[in-house]
């Protein structure tokens, strides 16, 4: 068994480990980073980037009805969808292939399997041991399914992205943004598609208005939407998939079948106890802020914590860490305030900071002001359309400071950043109402409240 001893020992080669690798490596430690799978993890292969080729192939498809509305002398095409899904597999590659040159360029020691702790500072993969001055856990999540009769069944998002053609009838069950991304694609691209969430609203964790406004745009474009679903079971019949719920009801005749229950963190395989390492209840491996684990020298940071799922969360704690452990940097470390999100739906979520009720809960009714516009974008009025995009912000204090920022509607993923960087900053009501309008616009409505 070969032998090594390193600065720096990553598990997984996702969007944290290998930010904390390159990083860690550019400081000058001595880094080996493990991972069995593909480079990049579940954002590159199965995550954000295939799912926003989707997005925008769903986003063309519905471009194309809307230059036919406006006067385009056009019939609407269905998408080539395995020659989409070889240009969606060709721009993956080139992320591998640019991973790799990036390793060798700072010196990463790449090694193509799984790790797992012999003690806090010596892992194991199945041809080596390696002795580690500090351990980045970062192995991510996995969707997990209901445990009913019949879980197994169907797809989950994995599943999606192995999908060659559009499936005539599906089913989706869940309601955070995985769910209602995947049935806004779908829809867009030629399926009927009904949505069963176990709740009373989509996307229940953003301001509420956000996922009721969602849900109106969702049925508007002909999704089945059904809440208070309590799904008891699934089964195969003659007629394709049927859902069995709490209440009785059956749901049947659906070609495929996708849960978008959630995920959860991938630990098995680890044995974290031979190092320590402490989970919480529901299985994520506890990090604090500075991304320390209970155990001196283990870290964890990404999905596997359940702290914020999102890729450029992983990115910028891993970062972070490597300035603090590797570059002299004591106090770096990764402000989880005012993280700014966009959910891909049809039309798009932007959102910044405090729901509405979590503002409330916080700073008290008395402190809070919203303000609030909604309107049809100048595209949607020309072709006819009824889709009204919603902006609100969330103001707290004498001074109306901007605590929370949220918007849906036609290029609200693209005009959140640079609002986001005034909310981190503590912009006020006041600096939005300085700020001259760009016309005309739909961004120009955030700074004419
Ligand atoms: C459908 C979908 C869409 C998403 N869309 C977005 C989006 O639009 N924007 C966004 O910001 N985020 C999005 N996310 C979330 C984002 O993908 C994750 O937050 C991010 O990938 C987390 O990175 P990570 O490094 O923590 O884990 P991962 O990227 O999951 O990487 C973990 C890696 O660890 C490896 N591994 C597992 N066990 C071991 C072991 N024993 N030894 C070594 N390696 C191991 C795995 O093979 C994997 O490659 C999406 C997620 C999904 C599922």
């Amino acid at each position: 068994m070969a032998n090594g001893r390193y600065d720096l020992v990553v598990l997984g080669a996702g969007s944290a480990g290998i930010a904390m690798a390159v990083r860690s490596a550019r400081h000058g430690a001595k880094v080996a980073l493990l991972e069995p799978g593909a480079l990049g993890g579940t954002c590159v292969n199965v995550g954000c980037v295939p799912k926003k080729a989707m997005w925008f192939a769903a986003e063309l498809a519905e471009a194309q009805k809307t230059a036919r509305e406006v006067g385009f002398d056009v019939q609407p095409g269905a998408l080539r969808w395995p020659d989409f899904v070889a240009r969606r597999s060709a721009y993956i590659d080139n992320i591998h292939a640019a991973y790799r040159r990036r390793f060798d360029e700072v010196g990463v020691e790449l090694v193509a399997e799984p790790g797992r702790f012999l003690a806090s500072d010596r892992i194991a993969t199945p041809t080596r041991e390696l002795e580690a001055g500090h351990v980045l856990v970062a192995t991510g999540a996995r969707s997990q399914r209901e445990p009913i009769r019949g879980g197994e069944l169907g797809i989950d998002s994995d599943g999606f992205f192995a999908l060659r053609a559009a499936p005539r009838r599906v089913a989706i069950v869940g309601s955070g943004y995985i769910a209602v991304e995947l049935a806004g694609v779908l829809r867009a691209l030629g399926s009927d598609v009904s949505l069963f969430a176990r709740g009373e609203r989509l996307l229940s964790a953003f301001d509420h208005e956000l996922g009721d406004a969602l849900a109106e745009a969702m049925r508007a474009r002909g999704i089945e939407l059904a809440f208070g679903r309590k799904t008891a079971a699934a089964e195969r019949t003659a007629d394709g998939f049927a859902l069995r719920f709490a209440d009785g009801d059956v749901a049947d005749g659906f070609d495929e079948l996708i849960w978008a229950t959630g995920r959860h963190a991938v630990t098995s395989g680890l044995d974290l106890e031979r190092a320590g390492v402490a989970l919480d209840a529901k299985g994520f491996i506890v990090a604090d802020d500075w991304q320390d684990t209970n155990v001196a020298n283990v870290h964890a940071v990404g999905d596997v914590t359940g702290r914020l799922a999102l890729t450029p969360v992983a990115v910028a704690a891993s970062r972070r860490l490597a300035d603090r452990v590797f570059g002299g940097k004591a106090d770096a470390k990764l402000d989880y305030a005012n993280v700014p999100t966009v959910v891909f739906s049809h039309p798009p979520i932007g959102t910044v900071g405090l729901a509405e009720h979590a503002a409330r809960a916080l700073h008290g009714d008395a402190a809070v002001k919203v303000y609030r516009n909604q309107f049809r974008p100048m595209l949607t009025a020309l072709a006819h359309g009824s889709e009204k995009t919603r902006m609100k912000l969330v103001c707290v204090g004498e001074d109306e400071r901007i605590v929370g920022l949220h918007m849906i509607g036609i290029g609200a993923d693209e005009i959140l950043q640079g609002f986001a960087v005034a909310v981190k900053m503590g912009a006020r009501k006041a600096d939005f109402d300085a700020t001259v309008a760009i016309h005309p616009t739909s961004a120009e409505e955030l700074v004419l409240m």
